[in-house]
């Protein structure tokens, strides 16, 4: 074997990347991490974590990570700049190609590249991205403090959001498509007794009204009877789930309607011997750091076995 071959390439930086790294790195499997176009992953976008164990005090997400980072380093990982633009999963060594010009190769890959925040799709709410409109409440609800917001979804996360964004704005809507929430009945009950949210039920978002020099100033609501109203805020969140970051690979490995990396029951295998996948990647349910921390360990002690019986 070519001594320019990685033996165990991890790519995405989030807790489970990391924790991958820590436990190949531990296990003398020199693993080379890719950090991709959001060094961190997800955390690095949130503000305090009050439930990853070890915290007691809680911990923010840039810092959590921060440490994740420099526990792997402090192993031998060799975490490195760069997305990964395209693999061949069908040659072994597998190809894996950085940033559009560098080919690499490597006996076994771990993909732990997460999801990103689903957006409804308008041109309005493109353009005032970062200018009103964001994805997420606890990152950006700040800006917005005494002032009206939306936010967009009808799950857990909407509810959450809207929750929070309830302590710290003046009114907060809650824009629902259908006319029931898909959330837990606990933050259903959270959302309904708080006087300051206001559940638009069987609305759709038309437009987000705005410009550059004012940001947000509000949204044009359309009921599904087809009555059209304007509300005006000054901040505009969405919390319409997330989409795997699986593009790259989907040619070689099968992934569920989706989009999220199908494994083999119980374990991080994918359907090619030597990819495994870790995290948010191959989780549409749990998502929480803690969880894909755990799959990153999964995905490393399998990894190791991998190698040591090929
Ligand atoms: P979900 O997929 O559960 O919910 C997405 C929501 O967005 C749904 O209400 C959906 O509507 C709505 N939606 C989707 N697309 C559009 C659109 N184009 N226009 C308007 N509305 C739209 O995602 P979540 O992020 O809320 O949750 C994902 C998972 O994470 C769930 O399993 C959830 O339970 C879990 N989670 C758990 C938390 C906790 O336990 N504390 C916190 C956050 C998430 P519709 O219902 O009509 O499909």
């Amino acid at each position: 074997m070519n001594d320019s071959v990685i033996k165990c390439l991890i790519i995405g930086s989030g807790p489970a990347g990391h924790t991958a790294a820590i436990y190949a790195a531990r296990a003398n499997l020199s693993p080379v991490l890719y950090e991709g176009i959001e060094p961190g992953g997800q955390l690095t976008i949130t503000t305090d974590i009050e439930n990853f164990p070890g915290f007691p005090e809680g911990i923010t997400g840039p810092e959590l990570m921060a440490r994740m980072k420099q526990q792997s380093q402090k192993f031998g990982a060799d975490v490195r700049f760069g997305v990964v633009t395209q693999v061949d999963f069908g040659t072994r060594p597998f190809r894996v190609r950085i940033d559009d010009t560098q080919d690499l190769h490597a006996e076994s890959v771990i993909i732990a590249t997460g999801a990103t925040a689903k957006y409804l799709g308008l041109e309005s709410e493109t353009r005032l991205r970062g200018n009103g409109v964001s994805a997420c409440a606890t990152c950006d609800g700040f800006f917005y403090r005494g002032r009206d917001v939306a936010v967009v979804g009808g799950g857990d996360t909407a509810c959450e959001e809207a929750s929070y964004l309830a302590g710290i704005c003046n009114r907060v809507y809650l824009i629902v498509r259908k006319n029931h929430l898909r959330a837990s009945k606990a933050m259903q009950e959270r959302v309904f007794s708080t006087p300051n949210i206001e559940v638009l039920f069987e609305h759709n978002t038309v437009e987000v009204l705005g410009d550059e020099e004012n940001g947000v100033t509000g949204a044009l609501l359309r009921h599904t009877g087809g009555k059209e109203m304007t509300i005006e805020i000054a901040g505009f969140f969405l919390a319409i789930g997330h989409h795997p970051n699986t593009e790259v690979f989907s040619e070689f490995i099968d992934c569920d309607t989706e989009g999220y990396i199908v494994t083999k029951a119980g374990t991080p295998r994918t359907n090619i011997a030597g990819v495994f996948a870790a995290g948010d990647v191959k989780d549409p349910h749990y998502r929480q750091a803690i969880s894909a921390a755990g799959s990153g360990c999964m995905a490393a002690l399998e990894c190791e076995k991998y190698l040591m019986l090929k």
